[in-house]
């Protein structure tokens, strides 16, 4: 089998530890290493150790000559709406005239919009346009990356978007995990109706997910459960469901008022709740006592120009375990730029960098059940690392919006260079 050695690092972030999701003081732990190698055998991880001891272990391995740089896993982005037709720029200017995002969709833009544009496109279209944004992805380090569904809204167009996120699968080496959500919003076809929302939940119920879960299109449902959006009560019903169909669960929740999602998510032990910008004390109380994973979205926050942030502080210290991602979506968070995202973690969320680090790769790997998998580089793990072009880990979220990664590789494959 094909041996790699991965010499001459400034630093190797191993965040290595328990495969699970990191909380309270274990965060502060990145693991970074001086004089440390990496050895990749086949697709996995095979040893990490002092540079000299993992030479003299494998004299034939072909060497990565890490030239000073930083090597550490590759990013864990496990929250994008990444398959979508046309951006929405044009909202960015409304907002800063004072709409609001909720008003923008009342008046049929928002994630409507997208739904519409979605639902003319074929798949082939889909898949093109979607390469070269998953490649940008990947140019800023990310390796892993959770996608979901949900500008389709109907059976058809909602089984159309996860076909296009196989296909991607399938034409990049970077890895995709397929979330269905089709309860992203109620289509404004079923909104114009008294019945309508009703219907569409059994639709979501009796149609998508069994359709879903006989073609293995997703790995996750997710809801957007959210005052104005779906209840509580219908998130459960949903969720209750797509568990019974063999899927794991996601929740978007509390992410602009307080509404019960986080205490939902703990209670169905989704394996995360999502943005919680306006999370309750009880749902942190909620969420310290789960496996759930609160995953946050700072980015997005800041692209609506809002001034609130989840309080990520308080999480960790009531013990909550914290994951970053990126939203990557048209409407509320177009980077493409991972890193900044840990930028934002430090400065907005109050986060240390060995926080925002572990946060971006063992736990967005826990929230979505891959900590066994990826986010370390640990022996056993999958060889997905990401080589960064600075010479301390601090740097990372320093030199905030600029692209610093310099190569990167999932199961060995190079991804990026
Ligand atoms: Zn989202």
């Amino acid at each position: 089998m094909s041996e790699r050695l991965f010499l001459h690092a400034a630093q190797v972030i191993t965040c290595a530890g328990a495969p699970r999701a990191r909380r309270g003081a274990e965060l502060r732990e990145a693991g970074v290493e001086r004089g440390a190698a990496v050895l990749v055998r086949g697709d996995r991880i095979a040893a990490v150790g002092p540079q000299e001891v993992i030479l003299r272990g494998a004299p034939d391995a072909e060497i990565v000559d890490c030239g000073g740089r930083v090597l550490m896993p590759g990013l864990v982005d496990s929250h994008t709406h990444a398959i979508f037709g046309k951006p929405r720029y044009e909202e960015q200017e409304m907002r800063a005239a004072g709409h609001d995002y909720m008003a923008i969709a009342a008046a049929g833009g928002g994630i409507h919009s997208s739904v519409r544009d979605v639902r003319q496109r074929s798949e082939d279209e889909l898949v093109a346009l979607a390469l070269p944004r998953l490649r940008r992805l990947a140019s800023h380090g990310t390796t892993t990356l959770e996608v979901k569904s949900g500008y389709g809204l109907s059976l058809d167009d909602e089984l159309k978007m996860l076909r296009t996120i196989r296909r991607l699968s399938a034409l990049l080496p970077m890895r995709l995990v397929p979330t269905f959500l089709g309860a992203h919003e109620i289509p404004q076809e079923a909104r114009a109706r008294t019945e309508g929302r009703r219907e569409y939940v059994d639709v979501i119920v009796r149609q998508m997910i069994p359709a879903v879960a006989s073609e293995g299109l997703a790995s996750f449902a997710d809801v957007f459960c959210e005052p104005g959006v779906f209840t509580v009560d219908e998130t459960r019903e949903i969720l209750t469901a797509a568990r019974q169909a063999g899927l794991g669960l996601k929740l978007h929740a509390d992410e602009l008022r307080p509404g019960g999602g986080a205490e939902l998510a703990a209670e169905l032990g989704a394996v995360s709740a999502d943005h919680l910008a306006a999370i309750s004390e009880s749902g942190i109380r909620a969420l310290a006592g789960a496996s759930t994973v609160a995953t946050l979205l700072p980015g997005t926050m800041l692209f609506l120009g809002k001034t609130r942030q989840a309080p990520a502080r308080e999480l960790v210290e009531a013990g909550a375990a914290i994951a970053l991602a990126s939203d990557f979506n048209p409407g509320t968070s177009p980077t493409p730029n991972f890193p900044l995202v840990l930028t934002l973690g430090v400065s907005q969320l109050h986060l240390s960098v060995a926080e925002v680090v572990v946060a971006a790769t063992v736990n967005g790997a826990a929230a979505l059940g891959l900590a066994g998998e990826v986010g370390q580089l640990a022996p056993g793990f999958s060889a997905d690392l990401a080589l960064f072009d600075i010479e301390d880990v601090r740097e990372i979220p320093y030199w905030y919006g600029d692209r610093r990664c310099h190569r990167s590789w999932v199961r060995g494959n190079e991804v990026h260079h």
